[in-house]
C-alpha cells in the first residue's frame, strides 16, 4: 500500500448517476510528476489481485457495487496548449469548455457541436464520444498514453486508436492511461442547429449518464424502449425519462440495483418484442 492512495473513498459525486458507492483505493492524478506512480500502483495491484480502473468525470459509468475492491484512478490532468493550428489538452480537461474555446477562435467550428457534451478528454477518446455526426475520431490527431505495465509514455496515432461507434482501442487496453490528446481545429460546419436548444428540448437533465444503450444499426434504442411502453417506468429511485426513453434518470436517491433492474427490464422487453439485443453504451463497472 502507498501513502498516496486514499482508502474507502466516497464516489457519490464521481459519477453523473450519483448512486452511493465506495472505492477501496483511490488516486487522483493531478500533476505530471505523479504519472510514474501509476506504474507502481499497477504493479502493486496485480500482486494483490486488484483491478485498476481509470475514471474521467464518470458521465458514462455505472458504479455497480457498494464497495469497489480495487483501485480507481481519476485523471484530472488539466492544461491546454495551442500550436500550429492544433490544440492539445490534458485528459482531465472537460470537452465542453475546450470546445467553446475552439469555437470562439474558429468561426463555424465543428467544435461548436460539442459545447454541451459532458465528460473529459480522456473519456471522449476512450469512448469515441460525439454528437450531431461529429465524433472524436474526426478531430483527433494523436493521444499520449502512459502504459502502466511498462511504465512508458508514448504517442498513439489516430489509426492505432481503432475508433468506431462509441469504441476505441482503450476498451482492449485497460492498462493504458490517456494523458492528453491533440486535435485539429480547422473543421467547420454549415449546420446551424443550436446544440443547447436541441438538448434541452429532447434530453432530460438531472442525474443520468446520457444514452444508456447503444443504437442498434439503423434504429434508435430510445425508439425501441418507447415502443415497448417503458417511458416513465420506474424502479425505486430511477426512472426511464418521459422525454427520451434511452435516458435513465436517478431522481429519487436511487441505487445501482435500481439502474440494473431497469436495464434488464428494458433489454427483456425489447428482446421479446423486436428480437433485438440492446447493448449498454454506459460502462457497467462491477466487482469481478
Ligand atoms: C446528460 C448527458 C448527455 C450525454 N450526451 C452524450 C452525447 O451526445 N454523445 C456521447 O458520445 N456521449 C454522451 N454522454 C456520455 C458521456 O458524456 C461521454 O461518454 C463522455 O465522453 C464520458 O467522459 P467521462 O470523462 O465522463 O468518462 P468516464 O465516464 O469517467 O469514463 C468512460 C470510459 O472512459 C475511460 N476513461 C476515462 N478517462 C480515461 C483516461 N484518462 N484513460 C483511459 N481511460 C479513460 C473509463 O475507464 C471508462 O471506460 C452524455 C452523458 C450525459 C450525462
Amino acid at each position: 500500500m502507498f501513502p498516496f492512495l486514499e482508502q474507502n473513498k466516497d464516489l457519490l459525486k464521481y459519477s453523473s448517476f450519483h448512486t452511493p458507492a465506495i472505492a477501496r483505493y483511490f488516486f487522483e492524478l493531478r500533476e505530471h510528476s505523479d504519472i510514474p506512480k501509476l506504474h507502481d500502483i499497477w504493479k502493486w495491484s496485480k500482486e494483490e489481485g486488484l483491478p485498476v480502473v481509470f475514471l474521467g468525470s464518470g458521465t458514462n459509468m455505472v458504479f455497480a457495487f457498494n464497495v469497489f475492491e480495487g483501485v480507481i484512478i481519476r485523471n484530472m490532468l488539466k492544461w491546454i496548449e495551442w500550436y500550429d493550428g492544433k490544440v492539445r489538452a490534458g485528459a482531465g480537461e472537460l470537452i465542453s469548455p475546450l470546445s467553446l474555446q475552439v469555437s470562439k477562435v474558429r468561426e463555424n467550428s465543428l467544435f461548436g457541436k460539442w459545447i454541451w457534451l459532458p465528460g473529459t478528454i480522456g473519456g471522449a477518446v476512450a469512448g469515441n464520444a460525439g454528437c450531431f455526426g461529429f465524433e472524436t475520431k474526426d478531430a483527433i490527431l494523436e493521444a499520449t498514453i502512459f502504459d502502466t505495465i511498462t511504465g512508458e509514455t508514448r504517442a498513439v496515432w489516430v489509426d492505432e486508436l481503432d475508433f468506431s461507434y462509441r469504441h476505441s482501442i482503450l476498451k482492449d487496453t485497460p492498462h493504458w492511461c490517456i494523458l492528453d490528446a491533440t486535435f485539429k481545429t480547422n473543421l467547420v460546419s454549415d449546420d446551424t442547429t443550436d446544440p443547447r436548444t436541441f438538448r434541452s428540448g429532447k434530453q432530460p437533465g438531472g442525474f443520468t449518464c446520457g444514452s444508456f444503450f447503444r443504437n442498434p444499426v439503423g434504429d434508435s434504442a430510445g425508439r425501441l424502449i418507447d415502443q415497448v411502453g417503458l417511458k416513465g417506468y420506474r424502479i425505486g429511485g430511477v426512472k426511464i425519462s418521459e422525454l427520451h426513453a434511452n435516458f435513465f434518470v436517478n431522481d429519487e436517491n436511487g441505487s445501482y440495483e435500481d439502474i440494473l433492474t431497469l436495464r434488464d427490464i428494458a433489454k427483456q422487453k425489447v428482446r421479446d418484442t423486436f428480437s433485438i439485443e440492446l447493448q449498454e453504451e454506459a460502462r457497467i463497472l462491477e466487482n469481478r
